[in-house]
């Protein structure tokens, strides 16, 4: 498990010798996003050093559980000199002012998205990786740090989350090696699974009616998709972050190949998520419109009116699968 490079060598060397560090995640943060940021923060406190987690968006509802969540901060200015992004494909997604990381001494980069370019001075990218949580693990252990329980279960819900609780095709045996030996120093995994994948807001429940009910699908059956618009999240009281899953749905359709959702969101664009069995690789059509992700599960945003994003997914959708 302990393979590591000269970029790695020289990342240990920095967390080793320097202190003061200000971690961060990506925006509309997920399972791994958050679970990373918390994780890497709680080791490099275990290791007597000055760290603070910051993420400047809300924090989904089912991620408040999270252990340390309450401590995440949202700083006007630059929380600390040296600056460490986890989990962020590229730096227009980072969750924090653009201007810090100009502003840092240095800024080291730890991800598992094959379309990071490596926008840090310092970067720690593993595309091979199930989630940047299982990265933050292998950093804890060459760094000797202590995995308290709260530390534990924060890397299990991130590579819990980012491995769909083990079942996609990223899961590899070192996912659950890692998870193993997590569940060896205190997480839990059966609350775990409660906490984010069963229980949930009435709000989502209504949310997940709504999107199932408006789903269209197209191309003899390969492509779904999903549409949620400004009412739609009126109509049942949720919040943008309770979309998370609701692409599942379409995706687990037998014969769909390709599934999109739509959420048209408070800021006047339209976010798509795109997911695929695997077959057809959803970061190349992500990519094509500013965005990324990995080859079963990307993303991009359109800054169109919420019709004209509908026509321009479908129309990649359809040209993906080559139907008419
Ligand atoms: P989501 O659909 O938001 O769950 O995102 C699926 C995957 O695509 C995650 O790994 C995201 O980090 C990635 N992703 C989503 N949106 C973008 C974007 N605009 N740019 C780069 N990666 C993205
Ligand atoms: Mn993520
Ligand atoms: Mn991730």
């Amino acid at each position: 498990m302990a393979m590591i490079n000269q970029n790695e060598r020289e990342i240990l060397q920095l967390l080793t010798q320097e202190d003061d560090f200000c971690i961060v995640c990506h925006e509309a943060p997920d399972g791994d996003a958050l679970g990373s940021l918390l994780a890497l923060t709680g080791l490099l406190q275990q290791m007597g050093k000055q760290a603070v987690a910051v993420c400047m968006d809300t924090v989904p509802y089912v991620y408040q559980i999270l252990p340390d969540v309450e401590k995440i901060q949202r700083p006007d200015v630059l929380a600390a000199r040296h600056l460490i992004t986890v989990d962020c494909a590229d730096e227009e997604r980072i969750a924090c002012p653009a201007a810090w990381l100009s502003q840092a001494d240095w800024v080291i980069n730890i991800d598992h998205h094959g379309s990071n370019r490596g926008f840090g001075t310092y970067n720690w990218i593993d595309a091979g990786s199930a989630a940047t949580g299982e990265l933050i693990y292998l950093l804890g252990k060459q760094l000797h740090a202590d995995f308290t329980p709260q530390i534990a279960q924060n890397l299990l819900a991130a590579i819990s989350t980012d491995t769909g609780h083990f079942s996609q095709i990223n899961t590899t045996a070192r996912s659950f090696a890692i998870a193993a030996e997590l569940v060896k120093e205190g997480a839990q995994v059966a609350q775990l699974c409660n906490d984010i994948y069963k229980r949930k807001r009435l709000s989502k429940t209504r949310l997940i009616g709504r999107g199932l009910n408006q789903m269209q699908v197209f191309c003899a059956g390969q492509a779904a998709m999903i549409v949620l618009s400004r009412q739609d999240f009126l109509d049942c009281g949720a919040t943008e972050s309770e979309t998370e899953g609701i692409i599942d749905y379409a995706r687990d359709i037998d014969t769909v190949r390709v599934a999109a959702l739509l959420r048209d969101t408070e800021k006047g664009s339209v976010k798509v998520s795109l997911r695929s069995q695997g077959d057809i690789d959803v970061s190349q059509i992500a990519m094509k419109a500013g965005g990324g992700g990995h080859r079963g599960a990307a993303g991009f945003t359109l800054y169109l009116p919420l019709e004209k994003a509908v026509d321009y997914v479908k129309n990649a959708l359809k040209e993906t699968i080559a139907c008419s």
